[in-house]
Formats: C-alpha cells, structure tokens, sequence
C-alpha cells in the first residue's frame, strides 16, 4: 500500500527542511522516496497549502504509575464525569487535568503526538505502569525507571562499590523494568524524607547512607553514560519549589562533571530569593549556565493557570506542599524500597504572586536559553498544568504581543520582577518543530522518529497554517501514525495500538548474586517475579511491538 501526501509545506529540522513544498511518501507505516518503477500509488491526500511535521514527542508527561491513578482516584470531580445519556462520550471523559487512559491517548493524538515518555517508572511498580501506559491507545510509549532513592543503589554507594557494578545494576532495572532510560527524582532527599530528614542539600549527606546528592548525581550520570544509553540521565534536582534553589540546581549541573544531564521541569528550579518576598526569577542565570553547558539538555516545566493535580516520586517536596493544597486534600506514601509517592490538587492563579511569577520563569527560560535542540515544551503533565494546554503555550512563545497581553494581566508585582516584557524572542515554526519532534527524538535515541526521511514512522501531522498558532496547533487536519490516518480535525477515526521503546544497555549478569539475596531479604516480591519478560510486557502494555533502540557506541 503506497500513500501519497501531495504538496504539503514540508517542516523537518532533522533533515535541515524548512518550510519546502514537497510530496512525501508512506509504504507498509514507514516513510519512502517515491513510488518504485511502475509502482501505482494507492491514494493521495491533497495536502496543498498545509503544513507537515513528524508527529509531535512528549519526553515527560505523567500518564501511568501508581501515581497517576491515585490522582485520578483522590479526584473523581475532575477525572471522571457521568455519561448521560445523549452525551459525547469523548467530551464526558476527557475533561480535568487528569484524564483517564483512553482520554489521554485520544487528546493526544488529536493534537500531533504520536510519542509520550512516562518520566517517573518506580521499578517495582513497572508492571502497573505498563499495563496503564497499554491502556493509552494510539500513541508510542516508553518510561524513565526511577533509581538513587533505592535502598540497593544506596547502600551500594555507601560502602563504595566497584563503579561496574553500579553500571551493572543500572543495566538490569532497565531490562527488569523495560525502561527507555533512568531518572532521579531529589537524590537521595526521598530517601532521606523516610529517616525525618525534611530538606537536603546537593552536598548534604542521607542521615542513614551518609551519601551526598552530588555523589548520586555523578554516579548514575556516569553508569547511563558508560553504558550507552542514548537518554541522559534525567534529572529532577534537589529542593523542587524551594525559593532560592537555583544554587541547588546549578551544584547539580556541576556535579555531573561535564557528563551529559537532562534537567526536568527546569522552571521549578529556577527560584531566587530577592525582592520583598524573598521569592524572584533566577531563569536568568539558569539560561547562562544552560547555554554554555553543550551537555546539558532541560526541559521546562511550564506552569499554566488554573486547576491542575501535582503528582511526583518526590514525597519529601509533597509533604511540604500538602498545605497549599487546592482543594485540600492529599496522599503523601513511601514505596517500599525504591522511592516514594504524593499527590496534591494545586490551582495556579493568575492574580497569585508565586504563580503569576511561576509562569513568567517558565517563558523565560524559553526565551533565554538560545539553542531549540536543548529546551524541550513541557508542563510536566499535569504538574504544571494539562498537556491540553500546549497549543496555549506554543502560541505563548510564537507571539510576543499575546504574551504581552497576558503579561499585563497576571499580578503586577510578579510582572514587575520578571524580565519578560523586554524579551522580544518569537518562536518559529521550524524552532517549535526542533523543540517537539526532531530533538527529543534525538535525545531519547529514536533514530526512526521526530523526522520524515525514508525509513522514518510515517507519523505525519498535517497542520492547516492559521494566523493563530494555539488553532493550528490544537487540531491538525489529518493525524497519520504509522501511515495510517488516526485524527481528524480533532476527531479519533481509528484506534491503534502504539509501540513500547526501550534500551536494553548490556551488563553482567552476575549482579544477580547480589541482587537475588538482597529482594529476598527486604522485598515483597522475590527477583525473579520483580522482573518483567518481553511477552510480558507487549502483553500488559497491550504492544504490538517492543522496540529495542541501540545503545551508543563508547
Ligand atoms: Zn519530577
Ligand atoms: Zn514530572
């Protein structure tokens, strides 16, 4: 079956395409040149006047995990709505900063993703955040497994193990847990939170491990790194939240010591403490060290107004923010030996001083840190807000009088201490295109994704070009995943099944001697039942396909 998508205005930074009328290509769900000698094509889309990109990436959203159900439990007023009859079903289940599963993978795909990254995968949870993320139908998935509040990987560093076997049993919770790379969530500071520490410090010491955030950094940046894994390690930093955390986050940015680093939900860390209120913009600063770090990527976190869930690993951060709970109710719990767990319903107000100077920190960051390929458009769904609100936000960074506009209406004071009325910086499309497709295709190692070069997924969105971009950007004409037509207009016209996208770094498997004894003693499940089979996996997360991307060459 050959498709042709006939002179559509093609968008691929990967390929250095900006904005060229060109017919693009899709056999078997996979991108070609052209038709072969005396090939006939089976149908063409007049794609005329549109424009084309790759389907959209989402590297951090919090679509499956314990978490994210606990969300959508301790919050039924706005995840669930009773179907009445005579209702749109799609419109009664996708409302509220939590959507279901079906509602996420739908909302998704009518906006252009066809890709979306689980940030916070507890390993001996991996199991039920396979099975959620195979709930979420179309879209690709894959998930961060969460490492460094362990008790193994503590008490490793504690007693000063061989660097390899570190390596070692980064390697094995990937396989065990099907992971597509590995995130640290407060270093060592959930762990500590379980032995009464309320705070730590990048080089403050775990009251019971005697180890340092920096050291938990710098190891695990340099296992994923040795091993080959395409995805930096991932990096929610000490003190999220915490006024005058911009210290933390650029010790944390000195401790990986050069080796590559992703700073997630940038805008969270990014605080000063200048002002009346002790509470001020440090983006400035963050976007210099960002800038001249080439091994640094971020992304930002954008916080938008109005009702959202903040659901995180970090329970030390969520104990503390339980009280500024809207609507005040809240889950904090530790997981056994791996991390732990809060959920706190927050309202962002526009009329909010911290909120108002929250948002304004995200934009900056944007509009500071210079280079598209390393700044990623997240709102750390829903922690920041929907994923809904992305073509909110892409129209916040491509039009500077609507920001502008929004900027005169947030609270004065917030306005007055922030730098962005003097940041003139619009994106372009070909920037947003950078930041949504073709880099974190490339920071995550999916070679045959965030593109359309031959061999690539033929996921194709066809945008109608609007003077305004949150229109164009809400509902794309035509959604294409894997060369076949799933979204139109904003309609679902076809249920898929999405691929899980994993790396499988190689390792030694006599970690397990270690390993084996140590689940035996402290675990609920033994090593073997903790570790999920591939069949297992396809079948849970509702797969047709695992992907296995490559490891990097050392
Ligand atoms: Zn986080
Ligand atoms: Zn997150």
């Amino acid at each position: 079956m050959l498709i042709k998508l006939a002179g559509a205005r093609v968008i691929d930074p990967a390929h250095e395409v900006n904005d060229v009328v060109r017919d693009l290509f899709v056999r078997d769900g996979r991108m070609v040149a052209g038709p072969k000698d005396g090939e006939r094509i089976d149908r063409t889309w007049d794609a005329t006047g549109t424009i084309a990109m790759a389907g959209a990436i989402d590297l951090h959203t919090h679509i499956g995990g314990g978490k994210v159900n606990i969300a959508r439990a301790l919050l039924p007023e706005f995840s669930r709505r009773d179907v009445l009859p005579g209702t749109d079903v799609c419109a009664a289940c996708a409302g509220g900063p939590m959507p279901s599963t079906l509602a996420a993978g739908y909302r998704y795909t009518a906006m252009g993703y066809t890709a979306c990254f689980e940030p916070a995968m507890l390993p001996v949870n991996a199991r039920q955040a396979h099975l959620e993320m195979g709930d979420t139908p179309i879209v690709d998935k894959g998930a961060y497994a969460l490492l460094g509040n362990d008790d193994f990987l503590l008490s490793q560093l504690a007693t000063g193990a061989d660097p390899r076997e570190i390596r070692d049993y980064v390697a094995w919770i990937m396989h065990a847990s099907h992971a597509i790379g590995i995130k640290v969530v407060n270093a060592g500071g959930i762990s500590a939170f379980k032995f009464n520490q309320r705070s730590l410090d990048v080089d403050e010491p775990n009251a019971h491990y005697r180890v340092t955030p920096r050291q938990i950094v710098r190891e695990l940046a340099r296992a994923v790194h040795e091993l080959g894994v395409p995805h930096p390690l991932h990096v929610h930093s000490s003190n999220l939240g915490v006024p005058g955390n911009v210290d933390s986050t650029l010790a944390t940015i000195a401790a990986a010591e050069g080796l590559p680093i992703h700073l997630t939900h940038l805008q969270f860390h990014s605080y000063g403490t200048e002002g009346d209120r002790k509470f001020s913009s440090a983006a400035a600063r963050i976007a210099e060290a960002v800038n001249a770090a080439p091994n640094v990527t971020v992304d930002v976190g954008q916080i938008m107004f109005g009702q959202t869930v903040t659901a995180s690993g970090d329970s030390m951060l969520q104990h503390r923010n339980a009280r500024h709970g809207r609507p005040g109710k809240w889950v904090v719990m530790d997981i056994e030996c791996d991390a732990g767990c809060g959920v706190v319903p927050f309202r962002y107000r526009d009329r909010d001083f911290v909120n108002a100077l929250q948002w304004a920190i995200g934009l900056e960051l944007f509009l500071m840190i210079s280079d598209p390929w390393r700044v990623f458009l997240t709102t750390d769904h829903p922690n920041g807000g929907p994923f809904t609100s992305y073509p909110h936000l892409i129209k916040l960074l491509m039009d500077r009088s609507f920001r502008n506009d929004v900027l005169a209406s947030i609270n004065p004071e917030a306005a007055q201490m922030s730098a962005l009325a003097a940041l003139d910086r619009e994106y372009s499309l070909y920037e947003i295109a950078i930041m949504t497709r073709a880099a974190p295709a490339r920071v995550l190692g999916l070679e045959d994704h965030g593109h359309l070069g031959v061999g690539a997924a033929a996921n194709v969105v066809i945008y109608e070009p609007h003077e305004d971009p949150e229109t164009m950007f809400a509902r794309p004409r035509w959604v294409f995943k894997d060369g076949q037509l799933v979204a139109e207009r904003g309609a679902i016209v076809a249920v898929t099944r999405g691929s899980i996208h994993t790396v499988k770094p190689g390792f030694d498997r006599g970690i397990e001697r270690k390993l084996e004894p140590w689940f035996a003693r402290y675990h609920t499940q033994s090593m073997a039942s903790f570790r999920i089979s591939d069949e297992e996996v396809c079948e849970c997360g509702q797969a047709p396909r695992l992907v296995v991307h490559p490891c990097r060459a050392r």
